[in-house]
């Protein structure tokens, strides 16, 4: 090796992180056998991580820049789906090789990161292995009580989703089969947004919430599967004519495709969540005031199962319930 592991982690990673910020709660950050972290008074810890393995999850031919994007966009948003506030980031990154300009490239684009969430690096762990493989843990803090999970959804809720479903989809279809792809659907997909503000906004008003990384339909499941009791069984029904569609999705593909997309896509990190009919109001006022919109696509019933209601009124039961991972 060019570079000893020590040089290495000095060099490209040190730098994303701070030796101490008591304001963040870093009281040590990267170079001793554990960080020490703490939480401010009345906050939960909020722990998720995220592997994503070279041809499993990503291409060999993606940027390094494209690749830290996306794996750091797909773990921070399971912050988001929490409405927890990102803080700390820890890396177990596996090469091949090292190729220093590469390196420099995720160093630099994992900078970029961690500085628009205000996040610090605070430790990880750097091996040498078959393939490039990244594990991305993110650590955030969220107001005792106040976590956005998956388990609150009541019938009659009403389902809303963030932004726009499909892109993401979209954009991939393009980079795989288009000489000329379009520059909105392929940074859809490169370079998702992890809805963090719309989270904590919606602390107060939302019963449950997932992040949408697997398609509509299955992460909608999950809501209605964590919040399903014996006593109370959950479905859904989704109005198809309602979801959000970006105009570079509807104008590059059918109609019935941007559908297929918008239900079962995965891969947007938009927010998928639900509101109790006495929070409907305080919430409509709260979004007046938020950039991104959030758009009501069904409700929640009290019959297990999940259904497509056409704008006639007619109900479809459908079992597409998106990507299954194995
Ligand atoms: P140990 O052998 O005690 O696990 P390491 O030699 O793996 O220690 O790491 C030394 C320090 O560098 C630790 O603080 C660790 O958290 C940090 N570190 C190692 N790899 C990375 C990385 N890829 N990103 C950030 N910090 C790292
Ligand atoms: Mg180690």
């Amino acid at each position: 090796m060019a570079l000893s592991e020590f040089s290495l982690i000095d060099r490209y990673f040190k730098p994303l992180g701070v030796a101490r910020d008591t304001l963040r709660g870093v009281e040590l950050g990267i170079g001793d056998d554990c960080a020490l972290l703490s939480l401010p008074p009345g906050q939960q810890l909020a722990v998720s991580i995220d592997t994503l393995v070279e041809g499993s999850h990503f291409l060999p031919q993606i940027t390094a820049t494209q690749l830290a994007d996306r794996a750091f966009a797909a773990c921070v948003s399971d912050l988001a789906a929490m409405g927890a506030e990102p803080r700390w980031l820890t890396l177990a990154l596996t090469l091949a090789d090292i190729n220093e300009p590469w390196l420099a490239e995720f160093s630099d684009a994992l900078a970029r990161q961690l500085r628009a969430f205000d996040m610090l690096l605070v430790g990880g762990d750097t091996t040498k292995g078959p393939v490039l493989t990244l594990s991305l843990q993110v650590h955030g803090w969220v107001p005792e009580g106040q976590a956005l999970r998956r388990d609150g959804a009541r019938p009659g809720d009403y389902v809303f989703v963030t932004g726009t479903l499909g892109d993401a989809m979209a954009g991939l279809e393009h980079l795989q089969h288009h000489h000329d792809p379009d520059p909105y659907l392929l940074s859809r997909f490169f370079h998702p947004t992890p809805r963090i503000s719309t989270g904590i906004a919606l602390r107060p008003h939302a019963s449950a919430a997932a992040d949408i990384s697997d398609g509509l339909l299955a992460d909608i499941g999950h809501i209605i599967e964590c919040s399903s009791t014996p006593e109370q069984p959950l479905g859904v029904v989704i109005q198809p004519q309602h979801l959000p569609l970006s105009e570079e999705l509807r104008r590059h593909f059918s109609a019935k495709q941007a559908q297929q997309w918008a239900l079962a896509g995965g891969e947007d990190f938009e927010l998928c969540f639900t509101v109790p009919e006495s929070q409907l109001e305080a919430l409509q006022q709260t979004l007046t005031r938020h950039p991104i919109p959030c758009t009501q696509v069904g409700r929640v019933v009290a019959e297990a199962g999940c259904w497509l209601e056409q704008a006639n009124g007619q109900r479809q039961r459908t079992d597409n319930l998106g990507f299954k991972h194995f």
